[in-house]
């Protein structure tokens, strides 16, 4: 019998108890486990030492209460004992056997997740009585649930805490922590130790890969009769079954089965509790704990949260203000989606991705095929993730939006486009060449897309863009912190470059070369405009051409594409004190929240409801958790200038909703005599945009409409033979994936007439 001689709650549902067990206390070694067995009925329950007290001969476990046996051991009190604690078994940590003079040399890193702190700590404690440095990643969901932390700092000068709702440390989980140590703090490992929750070693593993640090995990948790008797923790590794308890618990994580570990472990659900922390995880949106989620439950009526930036600290920023999913949450969210058979998400994307598929192996962890398969069905899926209005397409039409939160499915386009160019995972290149050539007016997503399809078919594509830089609206028009230029933009369209597209700048196609030109001298055996709407609209009212009064894409040209943010570039941006921004769409948010970042106090004026704001719904909120101030139904009538013909006020008027008009949204009316003056000195005309004239009035034949728009058919044909166009340029001002979508259509439009010429 094991008298337990101290207990303490060290975090919810975790205890620290000290029992007499001399000869384990003796004899065991930083790695060791225990068995312990409260009662003659209970379960065998593997513990790790996470410390030892030898003038006492107590060993220290730390036990998280989650199943009906570890709440039962924590349910013993001081005075009372343990029918059984064998031990110590499984083999020590291997690095304690190196020379003292290799370990020096080299740069171990500890990382913890959960109750994986308790068995991460005797390691630690051994670096340090060794006086060897060493770095520590403690995580957990939240500071609540993290312990031993005065412990470690009198161990280690390293320790670094992340929690996921940034309640205390970092926020994110430990691998985001220890990913931000290697990529911002320049960190070095030889060896990373990960202990903790299946699910976060798994991934530990999996960064640690692809950082290309060997690392050495723990498995004890699989553990049941520890001796090697019952063969109950056997485990895939490398191919070859070992058993946990006797040939680990640690083994180098590459080489771990985790799938099969995980999906054993849920075997005695129904009896062990796993069940319990199952439904608690799944409560939670989390997977932190050991024993890991391991069969197909019913999906969480929410989705896993995603990580931002807070509002405070982002108004001062243009970081991106939305950190999206890690590896981890990925997997979780897209364990939420059904696999229908029949899938809605599909037929509301424009661009047709096959979102079951590639969902299906985020969940499965096949990251690399997911990524493929995105690759070949979409040219910006890191963009689209960020950027599409999802609510109102592929997420609109989730069935599991009935009842609940849709899939995140933009979230996890945007995490495996990511990992897509992370890990280099690019379109095939094409293995035909067509020998016709097909020149592109426009680089944003329109261009991109056509030129990217064209190209996979085995075109010669050129690209002519009018500015310096590529990717349309992507760069000039949506900001840094919705939209990372050098991190996301340019990498996706390098990754159309690398199939072989050619990109020209600074051509302005109707003024350097007309359509004409790139078919009759320039030979091209079809043309696609896809040169956007990028014309600002006015409201033609009193005052608009006083100082102060600027065109959205004016003001985020110049922040966004020039830059005038940044010290060292020179173009000027007037911000007021003041703003005032008119219009309820993306660019009107975009506009507002880019001023608030200047140090503007900002007021975005619409003259319908809320209800009917264009904008995407994450932008509104973004914005309104920003601070910017909302004078929903009410509409300008004129801006009012001071002597020396500056902005100094706006007349406004209230309005009210009548009957839908033609867009099917019901009328705003002005409320007579509710007219009031608007304080401010500077105004941002965010009412939208037209096509610009140049190319349709430089070419002959080109039928355009009553908005200046050209005229094409579904899939792009105009009534020029061999010319195409799509994007903003046909539709007028919408959106990303509708661009997409006609570039795609256009593509295989160009190829039919193409092989048909
Ligand atoms: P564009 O992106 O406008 O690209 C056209 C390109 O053609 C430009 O690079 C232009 O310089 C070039 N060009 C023009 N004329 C010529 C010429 N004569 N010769 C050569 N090149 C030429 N949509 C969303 O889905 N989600 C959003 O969150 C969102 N936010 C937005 C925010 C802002 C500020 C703006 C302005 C738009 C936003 N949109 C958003 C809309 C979306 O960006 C556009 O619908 C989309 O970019 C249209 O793509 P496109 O390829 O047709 O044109």
């Amino acid at each position: 019998m094991y008298k337990i001689v101290k207990k303490e709650e060290l975090g919810q549902d975790t205890y620290l108890m000290e029992v007499e067990a001399p000869k384990i206390a003796q004899s065991v070694l930083p790695g060791q486990f225990v068995i312990v067995k409260a009662n003659e009925t209970a379960e065998r329950i593997p513990l790790t030492v996470s410390d030892t007290f030898l003038p006492d001969g107590t060993i220290t476990l730390v036990i998280k209460a989650i199943g009906v046996s570890t709440r039962k051991i924590v349910s013993y009190p001081v005075g009372g004992f343990f029918h059984d604690v064998v031990g110590p078994l499984g083999n020590p940590s291997a690095f304690i056997h190196r020379p003292i003079g290799m370990l020096r040399r080299s740069r171990y890193c500890f990382i913890a997740g959960g109750v994986g702190i308790a068995p991460v700590f005797p390691l630690v404690k051994w670096m340090s009585q060794h006086g060897l440095e060493c770095d520590v990643i403690i995580g957990a969901r939240n500071a609540s649930l993290l312990f031993y932390i005065e412990q470690f700092r009198k161990i280690t000068n390293n320790l670094y805490i992340a929690t996921d709702d940034g309640s205390m440390g970092f926020k994110g989980n430990v691998n985001d922590m220890l990913d931000y140590l290697v990529h911002h703090e320049g960190r070095r490992y030889d060896e990373i130790t990960a202990i903790g929750p299946m699910i976060m070693m798994k991934f530990v593993s999996l960064k640690a890969k692809e950082l290309g640090i060997p690392c050495v995990v723990s498995l004890n948790s699989l553990m049941v009769d520890g001796t090697g008797m019952c063969g109950a923790c056997r485990v895939q590794i490398g191919g070859q079954t070992k058993f946990t308890c006797v040939d680990g618990p640690e083994f180098d994580g590459s080489l771990i089965n985790f799938d099969e570990c995980m999906h054993r472990q849920a075997m005695y659900d129904h009896i062990d509790g796993r069940k319990l922390l199952e439904e608690e995880e799944l409560r939670e949106n989390h997977q932190c704990h050991i024993g890991g989620i391991t069969h197909e439950p019913l999906p969480p009526k929410s989705r896993v949260p995603v990580r931002e930036q807070s509002p405070e600290v982002r108004r001062t920023n243009f970081r991106e203000v939305c950190f999206g999913y890690n590896a981890e949450e990925a997997v979780e969210e897209a364990r939420r989606c059904l696999n229908c058979k029949n899938p809605q998400c599909v037929n509301g994307c424009p661009v047709h991705i096959r979102i079951p598929n590639f969902i299906s192996l985020i969940k499965d962890g096949q990251f690399d095929k997911a990524a493929s398969l995105i690759r070949e069905d979409t040219a910006l899926p890191s963009v689209c993730g960020r950027v599409c209005p999802q609510e109102s397409q592929c997420e609109g039409k989730c069935v599991l939006g009935r009842k609940g939160d849709p899939v995140a499915i933009g979230k996890l386009e945007r995490f495996i486009g990511d990992w897509s160019m992370k890990n280099n995972i690019v379109a095939q290149k094409p293995t035909v060449r067509k020998g016709q050539k097909v020149a592109v007016v426009g680089s944003g997503p329109a261009g991109l897309t056509c030129a990217k399809e064209l190209r996979c078919m085995g075109y010669d594509v050129t690209v002519y863009e009018a500015l310096h830089e590529f990717g349309g609206v992507l760069v000039y028009g949506i900001p840094e912190f919705r939209l990372p230029k050098k991190d996301i933009v340019k990498p996706e369209i390098e990754t159309i470059k690398n199939l072989g597209v050619r990109f020209e700048s600074d051509v302005v196609i109707g003024r350097t070369m007309s359509v004409d030109d790139l078919m009759n001298k320039w030979c091209y055996d079809a043309v696609f405009i896809a040169s956007g709407a990028g014309f600002p609209n006015f409201m033609n009212i009193e005052g608009e051409n006083l100082c102060g009064v600027v065109s959205a894409n004016e003001f985020l040209t110049r922040n966004n594409l020039l830059f005038s943010y940044k010290d060292k570039y020179e173009t000027p941006n007037y911000v007021g004190k003041k703003v005032t921004v008119v219009g309820g769409g993306n660019v009107a948010m975009d506009a507002a929240r880019t001023a608030i970042r200047l140090g503007a106090e900002v007021h975005i004026v619409y003259r319908r409801s809320e209800e009917e704001l264009p904008a995407r719904r994450e932008e509104v909120h973004h914005a309104k958790e920003e601070g910017i101030d909302f004078q929903l139904l009410t509409n300008p009538l004129r801006i009012i200038g001071d002597d020396k013909g500056w902005v100094k006020g706006m007349e406004c008027i209230r309005m009210e909703l009548s009957e839908p008009d033609e867009s099917g949204r019901r009328r705003p009316v002005p409320i007579p005599g509710s007219e009031f003056i608007l304080d401010t000195d500077m105004v941002i005309m965010s009412i939208g945009t037209s096509p610009n004239p140049l190319i349709y009035t430089t070419t002959q034949g080109l039928d355009v409409n009553n908005h200046g728009c050209i005229v094409a058919d579904e899939e792009g044909a105009t009534s020029r033979p061999g010319v195409f166009a799509g994007g903003d340029i046909v539709s007028g001002a919408a959106t990303v994936i509708l661009a997409m979508g006609a570039g795609k259509s256009a593509a295989k439009a160009i190829d039919e007439y193409l092989r048909n010429k």
